[in-house]
């Protein structure tokens, strides 16, 4: 069932999101090579905790971390660990805040160091895909329209994206419907409508499409170990278009 916030509701997502982007724009200062991903994990739960909000994600559906950590061909689901964070890493941080009942959920990816150029143009591309999808966001355009530019945007720039994860609708749960998967054909599935809140998340490889489950169940590799990349806003639908919940 899809559900349409209403104005008090879409305010708890705005300070959900915002808590979020506060966690993002910490992130984009502290990350360096030498920190392990549970050292990053926990610098994003006091961000998110000192606001009073909590951490989406912990516990959710048994995930044992605050926050995803998912370094190089991890594509999602990363769990943090004592992993020391190397000069040329490419990490993406999955974060989720809880206020009053209400989520916001957005990944971000981070260069670690000197990175390639390689991962510079898996960044662009994916952060760009993003916002591809995200401007077919508006009342009366249909879910796959969304998912449609993103794959067009992701492989005309040589990249690829997995099948089996999906963006998804969000309010008193992190996952909600509809789901927003990151291909297909346009002007498929439910029509977006105002109040609708949505995370739009592409998650792109240099490689293959292929990934698989490593044995803990959770993290989450590209098959062919190539570099991977996700980036992720949690959005409202207004009147003629969205609004980004998840950045300050
Ligand atoms: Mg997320
Ligand atoms: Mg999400």
């Amino acid at each position: 069932m899809i559900t349409i916030k209403n104005s008090r509701e879409i305010e708890l997502m705005r300070h959900a999101g915002h808590v979020v982007g506060l966690v993002h724009q910490k992130m984009a200062e502290v990350l360096k090579p030498g920190m392990t991903t549970q050292e990053v994990a926990d610098i994003c739960e006091k961000v998110i905790r000192d606001n009073g909000c909590t951490p989406s994600f912990l516990n959710l559906y048994g995930f044992p971390g605050a926050v995803c950590t998912s370094v190089n061909d991890v594509v999602v689901h990363g769990i943090p660990s004592d992993y020391v964070l190397q000069d040329g890493d490419v990490i993406s941080v999955d974060v989720g805040a809880c206020w009053k009942g209400y989520h916001g959920d957005s990944a971000w990816t981070y260069a670690v160091g000197n990175v390639s150029d390689d991962v510079k143009h898996l960044m662009e591309v994916t952060e760009a895909a993003l916002y591809a999808g995200l401007e077919q966001v508006k009342p009366g355009n249909r879910v796959s329209d969304i998912s449609h530019a993103v794959q067009v945007y992701l492989e005309s720039h040589g990249c690829t994206t997995p099948r089996d994860y999906t963006g998804h609708g969000i309010g008193t749960a992190v996952h909600e419907d509809p789901t927003v998967p990151n291909w297909g054909e346009p002007g498929r599935g439910p029509r977006l409508r105002k109040g609708m809140c949505i995370a739009v998340e592409p998650m792109a490889h240099l490689g293959g499409e292929e990934v698989y489950t490593l044995d803990d169940d959770w993290t989450v590799v590209t098959r062919d170990h190539s570099l991977a990349a996700h980036y992720e806003h949690t959005v409202a639908i207004t009147d003629s278009g969205y609004e980004i919940m998840t950045k300050v």
